[in-house]
């Protein structure tokens, strides 16, 4: 059968990631990487690669079974979401988790229009671990769900901690409390506090100068990002942040604890521990974009999200293969 027509639509470590993971999907072949930024500019991990401007996308209608929407969900994808779903299948990984409802409602009404699908909010939290959750809480009512990020480098927080003044550079790693993970494991259902579930480790170079009880405590009292945990501020050097802290970690845990009756405690775990966080993520847009492609053929339009499609259609493989594998 003909391979499925993929587009990538924004060339950070997410799209560089989706062109690795489409490297190990034979049934998917990589029609172009378009870029707001000039073709020239970027290398991409491929050099035979096609890349494109992002301008190009609009004769490209018909030769593009789905576009992976690779852009950052602070600016990128709530412009380019319901922009490019008017005109292509889309899969995404919008992670602004207050957001997504509306998000939905604004990418869902051009899909529709345009008789095309578009995955939003996949790859791991939201994603995997989103569907672990619905499973947890409909398998055992009466239950309680945790989510445990890490050990892992936050983005965001990270971020943070570079706008601090006298801050040059500097890393942050959230760090589940392996008591309360104990705790959860242990059936108990405890009553656990944003302090007791996770600490944060940060990475500092300082600048020249620059005062460090002065920068550790403009950290560590930080409201939103830091000031409701415990937070350690190590202080290295350039050399050091650039050998050892130069990965992207992370993973966690989603475990749902519940009662069957009150004498049985039930206890369902499901855990990730990913050294590259945009290469899993990458690798979980690629198996939807093949359940859209499928879910287009079928009829379905308009938005949805991982917990709307059925888990065969992310498989390369037959119904009849599956059944008789898996299971
Ligand atoms: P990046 O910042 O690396 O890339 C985002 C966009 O920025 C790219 O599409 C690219 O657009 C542009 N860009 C990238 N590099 C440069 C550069 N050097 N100079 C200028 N522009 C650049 O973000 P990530 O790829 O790491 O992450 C993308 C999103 O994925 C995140 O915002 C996050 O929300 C989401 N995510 C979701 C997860 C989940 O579990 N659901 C997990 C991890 C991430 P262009 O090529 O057009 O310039």
């Amino acid at each position: 059968s003909t391979p499925i027509r993929i587009g990538i639509a924004g060339y950070g470590n997410l799209g560089r990631g989706v062109e690795a993971a489409l490297a190990k999907n034979p049934d998917m072949t990589l029609v172009g990487i378009f870029s707001r930024r000039p073709p020239e500019s970027l290398a991409a991990l491929d050099p035979a690669a096609p890349v494109f401007a992002m301008d190009a996308l609009g004769e490209r209608t018909g030769d593009i079974d789905v576009l992976m929407l690779c852009g950052g969900s602070k600016s990128d994808l709530p412009e380019q979401g319901p922009a490019l779903a008017a005109r292509f299948n889309t899969v995404d990984s919008f992670d602004t988790h207050a957001r997504i409802p509306e998000y939905f409602d604004a990418v869902d009404a051009p899909a529709r229009a345009g008789g095309k699908t578009a995955l939003i909010s996949a790859g791991w939290d939201p994603g995997m671990f989103s569907i672990n959750r619905a499973y947890g809480e409909a398998l055992l009512p009466d239950g309680a769900t945790y989510t445990f990020w890490g050990r892992g480098l936050s983005q965001g927080h990270s971020d943070a901690i570079r706008r601090v003044p006298g801050v040059a550079a500097g890393v942050q790693y959230t760090i589940p409390s392996q008591e309360a993970i104990d705790r959860v494991r242990s059936g108990e259902r405890p009553e656990l506090s944003t302090r007791d579930k996770h600490t944060r480790e940060c990475f500092v170079v300082l600048e020249p100068g620059a005062d460090a009880d002065e920068v550790r405590a403009a950290i560590v009292g930080m409201p939103n990002y830091f000031a409701d945990y415990d937070t350690t501020v190590e202080f290295i050097s350039d050399e050091a942040l650039r050998r050892d802290h130069d990965a992207m970690p992370h993973g966690g845990f989603v475990i749902r604890s519940g009662n069957t009756t009150d004498a049985q405690a039930q206890v369902i775990e499901y855990r990730l521990a990913l050294e590259s966080n945009p290469e899993f993520t990458a690798s979980v847009l690629v198996a939807y974009a093949r359940a859209v492609h499928r879910l287009n053929q079928q009829g379905r339009t308009g938005a949805v999200t991982v917990l709307d499609v059925p888990p065969g259609l992310l498989s390369p493989k037959t119904p009849a293969q599956l059944r008789a594998e898996l299971l």
